[in-house]
């Protein structure tokens, strides 16, 4: 049987949620999220969902700021929770230096960001228990935090299945027809539907959705490791998120005595998205003991309880690609976030599905257009 739909959304993690409900809100006509497995069942359940609006590009702290305050306004918002802790984000640096600090502060001022830089007689009123050299500060972002980013994508989809979108778990596409340059019809493992829209936000996946197309995109799926650690009693876990920017590893609380701890960037692992190593090797928990041993001492008596491996979709510039692609008609990305792309997704999806309606985004998002524009720098952080 032939189904039709307005526009097809391909993809259940939080972007293809976030612009369900955001084009469900926009009465876009009918709305089709297809999943293959179940929502946020990819990179995104997995993610550490960290917000915070410390950027070299302008863009990305306008995205940030928007979404965090709909996260901070999620039930007004959305409806249910999104799981979000705003006990701030401390960036532990030895210099204000926008490189070092992968940051811009004069950019995030400009755009209202609150902020406090801490002097390094002070850093151990905020890491009680952390080792400073006498060249470090930090910089503290009050409204930044962390989320949980299954709850996130569960009550966007169930946001958007309220305001008539269907969501349907458990369909893979398999194919796209395209006919006269424009979307046609998309295949289905159960069947075909026919739309003049179609959305890519199959993250990891999304370079083989946009082949289906006929279209090339230059997605490498990369792993990179999580690890676990029970909190040392010394450590309070209500602290800010600490993001290490000396050692390149961040820290935060993932349960009541559970620390989760991620390394910044990503390392040149490539994997298929399909078949790759979930597990954590020895020399991956060594990555993490060395850096938190030696900015916490208390760490060294903590044991480690278990860790992960999960996959960035990573472009060459380290920037997603957004917007309408030109080569085919009706085909839209919201794909390549390169580990970067939960703080982003409330304000993106409301921006996107505004230019899928014709509007324009009330962020200037065309700076991730693909082709890539003149004068796109490398992200660095
Ligand atoms: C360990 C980790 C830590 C991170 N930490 C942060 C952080 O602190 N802050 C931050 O901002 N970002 C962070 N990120 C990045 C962020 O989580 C991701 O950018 C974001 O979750 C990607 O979401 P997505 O919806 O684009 O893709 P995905 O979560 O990859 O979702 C794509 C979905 O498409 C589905 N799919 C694929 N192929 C098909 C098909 N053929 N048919 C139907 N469905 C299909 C998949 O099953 C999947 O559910 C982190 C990511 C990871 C992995």
């Amino acid at each position: 049987m032939i189904k039709t739909s307005d526009i097809v959304i391909i993809g259940g993690g939080i972007h293809g949620a976030s612009l369900a409900f955001n084009l469900a809100r926009e009465k876009a006509g009918k709305i089709i999220l297809l999943e293959k497995k179940y929502m946020a069942s990819g990179p995104t359940a997995k993610s550490s969902a960290m917000i915070r609006p410390l950027f070299n590009e302008l863009v990305y702290i306008q995205l940030v700021n928007a979404s965090t305050k709909m996260f901070e306004h999620w039930g007004d918002f959305v409806g249910g929770s999104a799981g979000f802790v705003q006990n701030g984000f401390l960036r532990i640096t030895d210099s204000l230096d926008n490189e070092a600090l992968a940051g811009d502060l004069e950019l995030a001022k400009s755009q209202g960001v609150n902020f406090k830089i801490i002097p390094n007689n002070e850093l151990k009123d905020y890491a009680p228990n952390g080792n400073f050299d006498e060249k470090e500060i930090a910089v503290l972002f009050p409204e930044g935090g962390y989320a949980d980013p299954y709850l996130t994508t569960l009550s966007l989809a169930s946001a958007a299945k309220r305001l008539g979108a269907e969501i349907i778990e458990g369909v893979s596409v398999t194919g796209i027809k395209v006919s006269k340059g424009r979307i046609n019809t998309i295949q289905t493992d159960v069947g075909l539907i026919s739309t003049r829209t179609v959305i890519n936000c199959a993250g990891a996946w999304s370079d083989r959705i946009a082949a289906y197309a006929g279209i090339q995109l230059p997605i490498e799926v990369h792993r990179i490791p999580i690890c676990l650690f029970r909190r040392p009693l010394e450590m309070n876990i209500e602290n800010p998120v600490y993001s290490d920017g000396t050692y390149g590893v961040y820290l935060r609380k993932a349960d009541e005595n559970i620390f989760r701890s991620g390394l910044f960037g990503s390392n040149r692992d490539p994997v298929d998205s399909d078949r790759y190593d979930e597990t954590l090797s020895e020399n991956q928990l060594n990555l993490f003991r060395k850096p938190l041993d030696q900015r916490f001492s208390v760490m060294k008596k903590t044991y480690f309880t278990g860790g992960f491996s999960a996959i960035y979709d990573m472009t060459p510039d380290g920037h997603p690609i957004i917007g309408k692609i030109p080569e085919v008609d009706g085909f839209w990305c919201d794909c390549g976030w390169s580990g970067n792309g939960f703080a982003s997704s409330p304000a993106i999806g409301r921006g996107l599905a505004a230019e899928i309606m014709g509007r324009e985004s009330n962020i200037d998002i065309s700076y991730f257009s693909w082709p890539r524009k003149k004068g796109v720098s490398i992200r660095r952080n």
